[in-house]
């Protein structure tokens, strides 16, 4: 006699609902959760986490956190079709570690409370949220393609990695996913001098915090990454290259920017042939994310002024100041 065995169908992804375990203010700018819940077992990727991107649904007005039972591969469009009360707010996060412990796997994420203006959802959220909140996730199950990762250096490449508070979480998962013998440079902007961390790092990679203090949003970090590309010889005299760091023209910022060696947010066509003859940045993989005009004046440095290849670049926009995320 033959047994058949029927069971729900596994989603290519984890969809599920969690609990926060612990939730610690750990800097000024940062609050850490610590994320539980049984079906997290199954979240994972072949191969080391990096950038890792997630998706986090927190309650909407009124409290209500939005259902999975049931949920199938069409939840995600009828989910967005439901009224804001029902579904709450989707937001974009790293997975700053995942850690699989007696009590269960975890997900740790930082998540940036806002320097100026109003909280958003996921700020007001991640602020007011004590051990027993739930919230919905949505994260790479073991074994299926999820995508969700943009660093993707060629071997032997020497590194730069750029990025505000928001980019912190994906720049130290990094950090420490990076091999031993990973060589360049990582330059971190932070709006407090207490939210400098202590990250392991590969010894050939040299780490810079940046304090913002009173000086606009990315001056710093794009002082520095000038600063730094000069020193591998940029064009001196180029009269864009005056422009004020950190102050793209107006009109210039592309607020979904997301370039990277494979995809382009604006449609540009991605040349895939091998570059010929020696550029002065071959060689140089970067990875900037942060808020959209920061990473517009750094892309516009890198690729227009400095000619660097878009294949050796990839550039993302995590927020725009202003605008909420969609969702
Ligand atoms: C791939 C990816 C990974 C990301 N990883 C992280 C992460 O690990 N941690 C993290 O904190 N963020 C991360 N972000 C950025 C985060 O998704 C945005 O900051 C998001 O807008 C926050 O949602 P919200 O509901 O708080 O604000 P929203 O409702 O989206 O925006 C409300 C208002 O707040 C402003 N705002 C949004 N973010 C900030 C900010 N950081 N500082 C000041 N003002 C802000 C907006 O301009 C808007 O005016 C990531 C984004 C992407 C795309």
């Amino acid at each position: 006699m033959s047994t058949v065995t029927t069971s729900e169908p596994v989603l290519p992804m984890v969809l599920a609902e969690v609990e926060v375990v612990s939730a610690e203010r750990i800097s000024p700018s940062y609050v850490r959760l610590v994320l539980g819940g049984e079906a997290l077992a199954d979240v994972g990727v072949d191969g080391p986490l990096l950038d890792q991107r997630f998706k986090l649904v927190v309650p909407g007005p009124g409290g209500a956190l939005t259902s999975v039972d049931g949920a199938d591969q069409t939840w995600l469009a009828t989910w967005s079709a439901r009224p804001v009360e029902e579904r709450g707010h989707m937001r974009t996060y790293t997975v700053r570690r995942l850690d699989r412990t007696p009590a269960g796997t975890r997900v740790v994420v930082d998540i940036v409370v806002h320097e100026h203006g109003e909280p958003g959802p996921g700020a007001a959220w991640a602020v007011a949220a004590r051990p027993g909140a739930r919230a919905v996730v949505v994260m790479p199950r073991r074994g299926h393609p999820f995508g969700g990762i943009e660093m993707d250096p060629p071997a032997g490449a020497d590194l730069l990695l750029v990025g505000d508070e928001t980019a912190v979480p994906a720049i130290c998962s990094v950090l420490e996913c990076l091999p031993d013998d990973a060589r360049g440079a990582a330059y971190l902007e932070v709006p407090h001098a207490l939210d400098v961390q202590d990250v392991r790092r590969p010894a050939g990679v040299e780490v810079t915090w940046l304090v913002r203090g009173d000086r606009p949003h990315g001056q710093a970090v794009h002082e520095a990454v000038r600063g730094h590309l000069a020193a591998v010889g940029p064009r001196v005299g180029d009269p864009a290259a005056a422009q004020r760091p950190g102050e793209p023209d107006a009109g210039d910022v592309d607020p979904d920017l997301w370039e990277t060696p494979t995809w382009s947010s604006s449609g540009e066509p991605i040349d895939r042939t091998p570059q010929t003859g020696e550029h002065r940045l071959a060689g140089l993989y970067a990875w900037v994310a942060g808020e959209s005009a920061m990473v517009t004046g750094l892309r516009r440095h890198l690729v227009r002024e400095l000619g660097m290849d878009r294949r050796q670049v990839a550039f993302m926009g995590y927020w725009r100041r202003g605008v909420a995320m969609r969702s």
